[in-house]
């Protein structure tokens, strides 16, 4: 069933130990909805300027995903971000962050979207993140992604937007930060407290933990023989997580969610975060088949079953 995805559409500059990239098709919404593409029809919501190029509208034409709420601004440039990775790539620096039309970027959403099932919240202002949801009218699960920046300077705009959520995903030390807990079994208790009941705490290549009140499930983090760039793996994650719960038809108004179903959702955003580290930018979901997803989903069990 359809899924509404909000966020960055952007040009990314990329250096890890394996190369460097000037420019590249990224953003957090790109990733998501190539990652839930495989798993069901994607609706994005977002802005580019009209550097936009051709080729990365097709690629994400071809994929499974409606772009009526991709907004271009005539004589404006698209987002643009650039990053540096350290040896072992488990640090990111930031060299520039040029927002060009994001700046303006308030998501109006097609009539076309408002009734999706479905919605990811890309991690945007959490005042622009609440305006989408509000627009939506038949909404079954609805999350999103958040960062520091939001978490330490719009508190209580994001306290407040987050507790309209059935999940959250978010890395630890934003659980941390959001939470004023160091230890992360008191901050996801904590953060349940605030509103979603379910999120997930991701650790990068140590994997990521799905917390509910009843308790909580771990996954570890796929072992890569070759980690080329990690931009992306977090919200590549997050598409998978929620674009396997849309795919399935999940419906928690319905009574209790199936824990297993988010179990296994957990497992395909693992899946998806790794194979999107195998290659520079968003290359390895030109490539990538369902059967290879499926191939990876078996090996996880196989590898975790005792
Ligand atoms: P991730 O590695 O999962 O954190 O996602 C990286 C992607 O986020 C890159 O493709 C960037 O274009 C995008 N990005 C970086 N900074 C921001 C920001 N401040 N707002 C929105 N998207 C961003």
């Amino acid at each position: 069933m359809s899924l509404v995805v909000v966020g960055s559409v952007a040009y990314d500059g990329v250096e890890t130990p394996h190369g460097k990239i000037d420019r590249m098709l990224g953003g957090a919404a790109t990733y998501i909805a190539l990652a839930a593409g495989y798993f069901t029809p994607v609706k994005i919501v977002a802005v580019v300027g009209d550097d936009f190029a051709p080729e990365d509208t097709d690629l994400l034409a071809s994929r499974n995903i409606d772009l009526a709420g991709l907004q271009r601004v005539p004589g404006g440039k698209t987002f643009f971000w650039a990053g540096t990775y350290s040896a072992d790539m488990n640090d990111r620096t930031t060299l520039r962050t040029d927002l060009n039309v994001f700046a303006d970027f308030n998501p109006r959403l097609p009539a076309s979207y408002r009734s999706a099932p479905y919605l990811l919240l890309g991690n945007i202002q959490p005042a622009l993140q609440r305006s989408v949801r509000a627009q939506m009218n038949g909404l079954k699960l609805a999350g999103g992604d958040t960062m520091n920046y939001w978490i330490n300077d719009f508190r209580a705009e994001l306290l407040a937007t987050i507790a309209e959520w059935d999940f959250l995903l978010i890395n630890d030390s934003e659980a941390r930060l959001l939470s004023h807990e160091h230890n992360l079994r008191r901050a996801a208790a904590k953060i349940l407290e605030m509103g979603p009941h379910t999120l997930v705490i991701k650790r990068g290549e140590h994997g990521a933990v799905l917390f509910r009140r009843e308790g909580h499930f771990m996954a570890p983090g796929y072992l890569l023989e070759d980690v080329f760039d990690p931009t992306g793996a977090g919200d590549s994650f997050a598409g998978g997580f929620i674009g396997y719960l849309a795919g399935q038809g999940i419906e928690p108004s319905r009574g209790n969610i199936d824990v297993a179903e988010l179990r296994r959702a957990v497992i395909y955003g693992s899946v998806m975060g790794s194979f999107c580290c195998e290659q520079f930018g968003v290359d390895r979901f030109r490539t990538l088949t369902r059967e290879e997803i499926e191939a990876r989903y078996q090996e996880f069990q196989s590898c975790t079953r005792f």
